[in-house]
């Protein structure tokens, strides 16, 4: 090893060298602390509080020295359509670092959430009036976006991949901000080799596993993720899909590898009491650092990732003795099932079911979630005829479905 080598070696292991670049508790706080505040209460989609927060993050990405890349500045507005008639002003944030390369990483977090509680969506049994101030869902992720920008720009290194970072609205209306940008994105997408989502990652606790999904997405990320967790010595587990209830889920279809954090639901999970008092701060900043981890890893990778298709969420870990025939929207959040489309000659069709409906029951098991769905499933027999309870347009339905 030459002297240059040692020395290099030596500031690199050196805690001071590490802490100049590194991820900032004390700023995951400070956003999260604004973002999560009485005063912007709950950033509900297309609120004047939610204008405030995307405000906030403009000015923040501005302050960075970053390219507005939305098509009002940093914004990027959109009409959220939470019915057939009715449509809310949204937008979404986007900003990117140019570092001359020839691939784009979108590193994202949706920034809406439930408002007061009169939109849906909320578990509380009286949610209206109520503040939902999403500290982890997701001002967490939020913080992560805004923290890895600045590690970014500010860390002194040219990093082999240029970074479109973006903060979606109306996740929590059916990820419909995150859809847009990938139907109107303003880079090229094609040129985008992978997507980071960020979705609460606020409730890290020592010893317990944090989830990363889209694994199955990129072999890939099975070569790099596991010495970037080793290295940061924590315990992880994945999840194969690269389709789930994220923002992810709108890059994965336009066959884009991605991958998404996630530290788990608790009890304050879509409620009121999802608090910043209760984010580990250190605890995010560990796993932002994995993540900076992760990008300097893929760095070295020659070659464009490879996409893969995955298997549909625990369809592997479940065995069904019959199946409907049905395709389901797996970005829609419930309650009940969407349905995207039928197979010809299979129980759904048979029972007249058709794109566009939604499922709310199958005998006496309700749907909140596709996971309800499939638990369902995991219940019936051959040859068995069960009621399902459906919602097309403003008219409900009981069909029956036979095995
Ligand atoms: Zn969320």
């Amino acid at each position: 090893m030459k002297l240059h080598n040692i020395l290099l070696a030596v500031l690199i292991s050196s805690p001071l060298f590490a802490q100049k670049s590194n991820i900032n508790p004390k700023n995951i706080e400070k956003h999260i602390g604004f973002l999560a505040s009485d005063e912007l209460k709950g950033r509900g989609t297309g609120t004047k509080e939610e204008q405030k927060s995307a405000e906030y993050i403009a000015n923040y990405f501005k302050e960075l020295g970053l390219q507005p890349k939305g098509t009002n500045g940093f914004e990027q507005a959109f009409k959220a359509n939470i019915d057939t008639v009715h449509a809310l002003d949204a937008r979404n944030v986007v900003a990117y670092l140019d570092n001359g390369a020839e691939r784009t990483v979108v590193i994202g977090a949706h920034y809406d959430h439930l408002g007061d509680g009169y939109q849906r969506g909320s578990l509380d049994t009286a949610p209206k009036g109520k503040i939902h101030n999403g500290a982890d869902d997701n001002a967490s992720g939020v913080a992560g976006v805004l923290e890895l920008a600045r590690h970014f720009v500010q860390n002194g290194a040219k990093e082999a991949h240029n970074f479109l970072f973006i903060c979606f609205s109306a996740e929590e209306l059916g990820l419909l901000g995150s859809k847009y940008y990938a139907n109107n994105p303003t880079i090229d997408l094609s040129k985008v080799n992978y997507m980071l989502n960020f979705d609460m990652i606020g409730r890290f606790e020592a010893g317990k596993a944090i989830t990363i999904g889209g694994w199955g997405t990129s072999p890939t990320w099975g070569q790099v993720i596991p010495p970037v967790m080793d290295k940061q010595k924590m315990a992880f587990k994945i999840d194969s899909s690269g389709a789930g209830a994220s923002d992810h889920t709108s890059f994965y279809v336009k066959k884009i590898p991605v991958l998404f954090f996630f530290t788990g639901v608790h009890a304050d999970y879509h409620r009121p009491s999802d608090d910043t008092n209760l984010i580990n701060f250190e605890g995010e900043a560990k796993i932002l650092e994995a993540v900076a981890g992760i990008v300097e890893s893929v760095d070295k990778v020659p070659n464009r990732l490879e996409y893969r298709e995955t298997a549909m969420p625990m369809a592997r870990s479940m065995s069904f003795k019959v199946t409907m025939g049905l395709l389901l929207d797996y970005s829609f959040n419930g309650p009940g099932i969407k349905v995207d489309g039928v197979s010809k000659n299979r129980p759904a069709e048979a029972a007249g079911l058709k794109g566009g409906d939604l499922v709310l029951r199958l005998d006496k098991f309700m749907l909140n979630t596709i996971y309800d769905y499939m638990g369902a499933l995991g219940k019936f027999e051959k040859g068995q005829t069960v009621e399902a309870e459906v919602q097309r347009g403003s008219e409900k339905l009981t069909l029956k479905v036979t095995f």
